[in-house]
């Protein structure tokens, strides 16, 4: 609990949330404050389908970063969807523009398209399907043939080749999420050294090397479901710091230590309190999110199939 300045602020927002029938969303990635006064914490698919579920609220705040506010409108064309901060971008999904899988497809006729979610929704409309790092093995081999142009991550694509023996064509040929890719093998090794008792979790866009040394691969909600449900009390967790402050938060009696604690994404935290304060109160034009019809249409369809494609309908977050 917060006091002072960021305590009135956070009053003040959940009064204002109230007023306007706001429902606030905000990735495991943002600043505790923020987590706080959320309505859900998550990742940004399973806030998109709670957002879905939620028909009550008139508008959504997505405290994220661009293509995540970008999936929340188009699951939910009946809301305006507003980002605190329009300039929060994921340098990830922008390595990977629609012309380039265009081109991919052009050259390598006929081979499916899976697409990360972690991708605009312009790049979304040349995708068969969308998925998730969670889902993204079972995806693939749903999907069918021997091999698929997958991006924007590298890493997660090397991962999904291993657990599925599907080869995988990087659409472009190196993108990568520049937080995952600050861990190293010897920061693990070192964090072992320290915490011989805990288990190492990371995230698969992680290196291969990186992953290759640590006891648990997956998701963020993958990793915290884990660390919820099993029976070790300690962990070191190898993703952007955000998840650490919120399974300290929410899962009691357990210890987190972040594998690297400058893993933060400074696009993430792009957001504040303050920005959502005044998103509540001006609505201003520049932080509502547009999609076009069309590419709305179209993302929709590769992101509904995930949904069909994934067990029983439900998507493994
Ligand atoms: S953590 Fe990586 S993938 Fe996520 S928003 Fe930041 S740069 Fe993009």
């Amino acid at each position: 609990m917060f006091r002072g300045r960021t305590r009135k602020l956070q009053e003040e927002i959940l009064r204002l949330k109230e007023k306007e029938n706001a429902f606030i969303l905000a990735h495991n990635y943002q600043v505790p404050e923020i987590q706080e006064i959320a309505d859900a914490v998550g990742d940004s698919l399973e806030l998109a389908r709670i957002a879905q579920k939620n028909r009550d609220a008139d508008i959504i705040v997505f405290s994220a970063v661009d293509f995540m506010a970008e999936t929340a409108a188009i699951l939910n064309p009946d809301k305006e969807v507003y980002v605190p901060d329009p300039t929060a971008k994921c340098p990830m999904a922008l390595m990977c523009p629609r012309e380039i899988v265009a081109e991919a497809k052009r050259m390598h006729n006929g081979v499916p398209v899976v697409l990360y979610v972690n991708t605009l929704a312009e790049a979304k409309t040349e995708a068969d399907v969308i998925c998730t790092s969670a889902n993204a093995p079972e995806i693939v081999e749903k999907i069918g043939g021997d091999k698929v142009l997958f991006g924007p991550d590298k890493n997660l694509g090397l991962y999904v080749e291993k657990m599925t023996g599907i080869k995988v064509i990087p659409v472009p040929e190196d993108g990568y999420c520049y937080v995952h890719v600050m861990f190293k093998p010897h920061h693990i090794a070192m964090m072992r050294r320290r915490h011989p008792d805990a288990v190492v979790m990371v995230h698969p866009e992680c290196t291969p090397e990186v992953q290759e040394v640590a006891d648990f691969i997956g998701s963020t909600s993958q990793m915290y479901r884990y660390a919820r449900e099993s029976e070790h009390e300690k962990f070191i967790v190898g993703t952007e710091v955000g998840l650490v402050d919120r399974m300290r938060r929410e899962i009691k009696g357990k210890t987190f230590i972040p594998a690297l604690s400058k893993a933060v994404c400074k696009n993430m935290k792009k957001n504040s309190l303050e920005k959502i304060r005044q998103v509540l109160l001006k609505k201003p034009h520049e932080n509502l999110v547009k999609v076009p019809e069309d590419v709305a249409d179209k993302a929709k369809r590769s992101i509904e199939r995930m949904f069909e494609l994934s067990e029983k309908g439900k998507v493994r977050g």
